[in-house]
């Protein structure tokens, strides 16, 4: 029971799921013009190697900043981008991107740290894609070995037949895979040790509640257990205090990243912040 008035030739909708329905449309019509407007760009958050203190390596995240939109999440655009099709073009900007950034930064120090890149499940599904990453990182002069490909937990199970010979095949050609978003899905733990996976990252919503909820503690407990006994290196996301990250240390967690130590920064931030001084420590 939407009121809708005329006001000029425009057609006002009261209603909010209206006003969502007419956000949508925007949003995916600005969208289809983002890379040639160039409005895209990736950020890098650190991870932190817990028992060095040192970087480990960064996570390239994509940003869309619009002029009528704003700043959009891209836990939005990326669904978008996915259902119009656009994942493609804004997967290979990504990959792109974070190569020759990566590039430049490691010839500046030659620190030994890996590139993580989120990657959606049409992406992976497309065809050739692990022969055209492959390429794609070798051409830009980047080694498979220091590039760790995340996959969510609960997109890998919804298409596990689909998606396995696929990760197979990038295991082959030296990239890391890095189940992210782990604990939100239904992955039993046979299906794990069955998939080539070398990370696995604690989803924030556990390292929120580390410290308030029992429950939350056994299950990053027994995580960071099962990482262990499957020679899995175990990286905690979202840290974002002291507290939180003291914890996971006693825990024998690998890797951590959060707020705590750096928000997703530029290219430049980062290699002002981390590359300067090949002694800097990570430590905040
Ligand atoms: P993700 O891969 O799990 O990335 C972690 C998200 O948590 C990032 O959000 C990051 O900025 C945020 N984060 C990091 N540390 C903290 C913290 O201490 N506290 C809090 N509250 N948040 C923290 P972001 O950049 O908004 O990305 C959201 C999601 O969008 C990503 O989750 C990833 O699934 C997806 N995404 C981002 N870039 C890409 C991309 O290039 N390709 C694909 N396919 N997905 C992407
Ligand atoms: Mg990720
Ligand atoms: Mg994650
Ligand atoms: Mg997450």
């Amino acid at each position: 029971k939407s009121k809708a008035r005329h006001k000029g030739d425009v057609l006002f909708f009261d209603d909010s799921i209206n006003a969502r329905v007419l956000y949508d449309f925007t949003l995916e019509e600005q969208l289809r013009l983002a890379l040639e407007n160039n409005e895209l760009s990736v950020v890098y958050q650190p991870q932190i190697d817990v028992l060095s203190g040192r970087i480990h390596g960064i996570e390239a995240l994509c940003r869309w900043h619009n002029k009528e939109l704003s700043h959009v999440s891209p836990i939005d655009f990326i669904a978008v981008a996915e259902n119009i099709g656009m994942i493609h073009d804004i997967g290979w900007f990504v990959i792109k991107q974070a190569c020759s950034d990566f590039k430049t930064l490691t010839a500046s120090v030659p620190l030994p740290i890996s590139l993580s890149i989120n990657l959606s499940p049409k992406q992976l599904l497309q065809t050739n894609f692990a022969e055209n990453i492959t390429n794609e990182i070798r051409s830009s002069g980047i080694d498979t070995h220091n590039v760790t490909l995340e996959i969510t937990e609960n997109v890998l199970i919804s298409d596990i037949i689909g998606v396995s010979p696929i990760l197979e095949e990038l295991r082959k050609r030296g990239f890391k895979l890095s189940l992210d978003d782990f604990g939100t899905g239904y992955s039993s733990l046979s299906y794990l040790s069955n998939l080539p996976i070398n990370e696995i990252k604690i989803d924030r919503s556990f390292i929120d509640k580390l410290l308030t909820s029992r429950e939350s503690e056994s299950l990053v407990k027994a995580i960071i257990a099962i990482g262990q006994s499957c020679n899995m290196q175990i990286v905690a996301e979202g840290v974002e205090t002291q507290e939180q990250y003291k914890r996971l240390s006693q825990y024998h967690c690998d890797i951590v990243q959060g707020y705590y130590f750096d928000k997703p920064l530029s290219i430049n931030e980062l290699s002002q912040k981390y590359m300067a001084i090949d002694k800097t420590s990570a430590q905040p």
